[in-house]
């Protein structure tokens, strides 16, 4: 009987140590989580995704916002790594354009997180990658908003997402060059602004008024169409005036992105390069202060 009794006190008693050990471990793990984000700024991370574009917003109360994904399912390990692992949702994907290199990889997302909206020209491309997205897309009955400028979206939490192109609606038009047909987005918090350009082209921003030109002005420019010869133009460049130009491109790309000729006209202005410098990360905090870091 004292033998049994002994046991039964043991294993009491070990079973409190392991619950104990369970307790703390659980507690770190949360705290961790707690202490890393939401931590009070805005977060723009463009991703080292090779040849194509992938770039999270998350804002200081954790909306979630991805723009494009880039050419295949590399995305979903630059997510799990920037997300919580319990958070599998997405408060809005934006598809600049329909090509492959930016949103093959968002078919992998549409399967693996809920999206709750999504931000799009509707353009009329045929390509079955595109097809296959929007199928996608449809079958979940996801929302569906239709980008042009004027727009402006906010999470009620500071920053603010302003449309810029294209210029009105382009749904269920055919373009003849459909990098012109690309989302072009402000992001604005506390005086500072970061721009996206898709794949916008310089005859496209070459035809932007001088007057409109202004709005265009921003502390981070995301170089359009990853620094191709007509990615940018002198015009535009002093227009957006960047303190930061980020060039998301494939190492050893077929195209020879980045330009010689775009990258003589950046000279004097702070570059990142994904192909480079790996992930680009950004934050502005609630003063104003816009950090930049990168990491292979
Ligand atoms: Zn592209």
């Amino acid at each position: 009987m004292n033998k049994i009794k002994l046991s039964t006190i043991r294993f009491k008693k070990s079973f409190w140590v392991y619950m104990g050990g369970a307790v703390v471990l659980i507690a770190g793990l949360i705290f961790s989580v707690i202490a890393d984000k939401p931590d009070g700024k805005l977060h723009v991370n463009f991703y080292d995704v090779g040849q194509g574009d992938a770039i999270l917003i998350e804002t200081p109360k954790n909306h979630q916002i991805l723009v494009d994904g880039g050419p295949d399912s590399k995305i979903l390990s630059k997510l799990s790594n920037d997300l919580p692992f319990y958070d599998k949702s997405l408060d809005m994907v934006v598809i600049t354009h329909p090509h492959a290199d930016h949103i093959d990889g968002l078919v992998d997302v549409f399967q693996r997180y809920q999206v709750n909206e999504v931000l799009m020209t509707g353009v009329t491309y045929n390509t079955p990658d595109y097809t296959e997205l929007f199928n996608i897309i449809k079958d979940k009955n996801i929302l569906i908003k239709t980008a042009f400028s004027g727009q402006e979206i906010s999470w009620g939490d500071g920053p603010k997402i302003k449309i810029l192109e294209p210029e009105k609606s382009l749904r269920a038009q055919r373009i003849g060059n459909i990098n012109n047909s690309s989302i072009v987005l402000k992001i604005e918090y506390e005086n500072k602004a970061e721009l996206l350009t898709g794949d916008f082209e310089s005859s496209a921003q070459n035809k932007i008024s001088y007057d409109y030109l202004t709005q265009f002005k921003a502390n981070v420019l995301k170089v359009a169409h990853h620094g191709s010869r007509n990615g940018l133009s002198e015009r535009f460049l002093k227009a957006v005036d960047p303190d930061y130009a980020i060039i998301s491109v494939g190492a050893h790309n077929p195209y020879g992105h980045p330009a010689k000729d775009i990258l003589d006209l950046l000279s004097k202005y702070t570059v990142f390069r994904t192909d480079i410098d790996g992930d680009v990360s950004t934050s502005i905090d609630n003063a104003g202060k816009l950090e930049v870091s990168s990491q292979k």
